[in-house]
């Protein structure tokens, strides 16, 4: 909705979600009626509402992500592929479980190991014992494969099947969506268009800005190009072919459309309260 279309009469006079910065629950809740996003809220407080899930991928808050969830294993000290939280074909129809099997078994995995690699050659540099002219060839290597294996841990982490997910942002995350863009429809438009238009392979993100306190959305090109310094990452669509093409074939549009459905706003959530040191 547009919240320029509101009638004078039933804005409120002094609106809690221009200024920057956190927004109180009451505030919270204020925004969303004065935005008119009451299915937002009356979902957001159903989420609030429900059981935590045995394995916590459905219950929001805090302290849900471990090291071994991220891609890291802590005892070998080496990025590692993490295990995904549901059967390759636990998000059918919208992605196909071959699709999901070889972004995770190959693409991912290559990722981590391009990681590794890098990391541990540039470890040979400081000892001596690797070739320094490189040097630069390995930071790239670093950035390329560090972005693709951190972009895709945290999008299996984003996404789930219909029982484990938490289908609406929280009122927290929904207020400031809300004013941030306007409004969650023009919050979508705004990330869809966003998605179709990355040119080549690439992402487009939801991000809190922690400069200006902010939701921002972002293109990505390739796992790390376009990349705002400082910008937390919530929520990234992979619109490289290799997440869509098997089943989609060229139609980037309808597989970001279809993928906003198996989005996981539970842990977004926690993203974004992590974001903020919450
Ligand atoms: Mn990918």
């Amino acid at each position: 909705m547009d919240i320029n279309a509101i009638p004078p009469a039933v804005k409120p006079a002094r609106s809690p979600v221009t200024d920057g910065g956190a927004l109180s629950r009451r505030d919270a809740l204020a925004a969303l009626s004065a935005l008119g996003l009451g299915a937002v809220a009356s979902s957001a407080l159903a989420q609030e509402a429900r059981p935590p899930s045995p394995d916590g991928l459905a219950t929001g808050g805090r302290g849900h992500l471990t090291a071994e969830m991220l891609g890291w294993d802590a005892n070998a000290k080496q990025y590692v592929l993490p295990k995904l939280r549901y059967a390759y074909d636990a998000l059918e129809p919208h992605i196909d479980a071959a699709t999901m099997e070889i972004h995770h078994s190959r693409h991912h995995a290559s990722y981590v190991a391009g990681l590794n690699k890098a990391l541990s050659e540039l470890a040979k540099i400081r000892d001596g014992s690797g070739d320094a002219a490189l040097i630069k060839h390995w930071s790239r290597e670093v950035a390329f494969h560090g972005g693709g294996h951190v972009n895709h841990s945290l999008f299996w982490l984003t996404l789930a099947p219909e029982a484990m997910r938490g289908k609406a942002p929280s009122l927290d995350l929904a207020a400031h969506i809300g004013r941030d863009f306007g409004s969650f429809e023009r919050f979508l438009s705004h990330f869809q268009a966003a998605a179709n238009a990355v040119e080549g392979s690439g992402w487009a993100w939801l991000m809190y800005d922690f400069v200006a306190g902010r939701l921002i959305v972002t293109q990505m090109e390739k796992q790390q190009n376009l990349y705002m310094t400082g910008a937390a990452p919530l929520l990234g669509v992979d619109v490289w072919e290799h997440a869509y093409y098997l089943k989609y074939q060229n139609k980037r549009a309808d597989y970001v459309k279809s993928w906003l459905n198996v989005v996981n706003w539970a842990m977004v959530d926690e993203l974004f309260a992590l974001a903020r040191g919450m």
